[in-house]
């Protein structure tokens, strides 16, 4: 099976790619101009925040940059493109040849382009209705070679890039439009418009076994475009597939070339590669900071100075409770007490996340004195050593009992109880 994905999403931008009319406008047709609205003699201007952005996907992607990048006009006639071309970049696109590592292997970036959106048409029985609040609204496509081979591939991919995205400001949960080419046999087939990953993921299963049914039977599998019901969990055969021969494609003589050189990038952020250099630890570091920008930096800072397993079991125990949004001061403090074997309670995370002085005395207790107690509650029930796999009961009535007494972390006395009863 060979998969290759055309990745569509918005850009955070405030204003649209070619005018300064507003991305966030509610009301239909109201951040709307001569230029989103293809007025003959209206002129483009480049939003330079797109351009950058588009150039942060690239190196993240490890895409060769572009040293002018340019734009061409994709002509073709449509109700949501008045002007009747989409303006895209193609050869001129900001990156070109890059990858993103799944771990077992190089899926490679064709390229990385900024378009713009045309406008949405809202269809109802007998009329359509258009908004132009979204045309001009800056999309970055990302196009891979068909190198994905399998569900797990697309899984890893998909989960690669959207941490890749996270860090450089997009939210592919938000909203994302995927063209899946999927092909077992000769011919390609494109699902064009899936939105979301479960229904990216839900189409490629159908498709392939859809393909490998007409392949078994000696049927032949028809190059087409279809399209993703989520309703049906099925795709359907839209249209014949336009080639690009069949769209004009020309250079957009009223925009200019754009020097890619001068524009300060900062080292991209990929969480894995973050990871990967935790050793026996990089697994459990991907989880936490895939998309967690606040356990990048809590990570960052933490382990400069303190063991990694306390900085691991620190965040982890605000995830748990608070959330990572305590500032690097506070946890540096919550550190020092986990590396002498003390515990901080919920009074004193609460106190470090809000710069406030900690109570040594009521909030923070030495994890050696749930241990005893854990061993003194036991010694009085020792039928649940014997039995603990089975006597649920039992072993929640402990936790229980610990908890009555210390405000600390659940999770962690469950654990301090397993590990004593294990070795008893
Ligand atoms: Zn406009």
């Amino acid at each position: 099976m060979k998969i290759g994905l055309e990745v569509h999403t918005a850009l955070p931008t405030h204003s649209k790619l070619f005018c300064a009319c507003s991305t966030e406008a509610a009301e239909p047709n109201t951040a709307i101009c001569p230029v989103c609205m293809g007025f003959p003699g209206s002129k483009p201007v480049l939003n330079r925040n797109a351009l950058e952005i588009s150039l942060r996907v690239s190196a993240a992607l490890h895409c060769s940059i572009i040293k002018n990048s340019y734009f061409i006009r994709k002509v073709y006639f449509y109700p949501d493109l008045p002007k009747s071309y989409q303006i895209t970049q193609l050869e001129g696109s900001v990156g070109h040849g890059g990858y993103v590592d799944i771990g077992s292997k190089k899926i490679r970036i064709r390229r990385v382009q900024l378009e713009e959106d045309p406008a949405r048409i809202i269809r109802s029985e007998d009329y359509s209705l258009l908004d132009f609040n979204r045309s001009g609204v800056p999309l970055n496509e990302i196009v891979t070679e068909p190198d994905i081979a399998s569900e797990e591939e697309l899984r890893s991919f998909v989960s690669e890039l959207r941490s890749i995205l996270y860090y450089v400001g997009i939210d592919i949960d938000k909203e994302v439009k995927i063209d899946l080419n999927i092909s077992l046999g000769e011919e390609r087939v494109e699902v064009k418009n899936v939105t979301g990953i479960k229904n990216l993921i839900d189409a490629a299963r159908f498709e392939k076994k859809r393909q490998s049914d007409l392949l078994q039977s000696g049927k032949p599998i028809v190059k087409e475009t279809r399209s993703y019901s989520a309703e049906s969990l099925s795709t359907v055969s839209s249209r014949e597939k336009e080639s690009d021969e069949e769209y004009g494609f020309i250079f957009d003589p009223d925009l200019s070339f754009y020097p890619t050189s001068g524009i300060a990038l900062g080292k991209p952020v990929i969480a894995s590669e973050i990871a990967s250099s935790y050793g026996k630890y990089s697994g459990t570091v991907k989880e936490l900071i895939m998309l967690d920008r606040d356990s990048l930096r809590l990570l960052e800072y933490g382990s400069k100075n303190s063991d990694i397993k306390n900085v691991i079991n620190a965040i982890e125990l605000l995830k748990r409770h608070r959330g990572t949004s305590m500032p690097n001061e506070g946890f540096g403090e919550m550190l020092k007490y986990m590396d002498s074997g003390l515990l901080p309670n919920e009074d004193a995370i609460s106190a470090l996340m809000q710069g406030k002085p900690v109570d040594l005395a009521a909030d923070v207790i030495d994890a050696k004195d749930i241990d005893d107690e854990i061993n003194r509650l036991i010694s009085e029930r020792p039928q649940l050593v014997s039995e603990y796999k089975a006597n649920k009961k039992a072993f929640n009535f402990i936790v229980g009992m610990i908890l009555k007494k210390h405000r600390v972390d659940p999770k962690y006395v469950s654990e301090r109880l397993s590990a004593i009863i294990g070795q008893a």
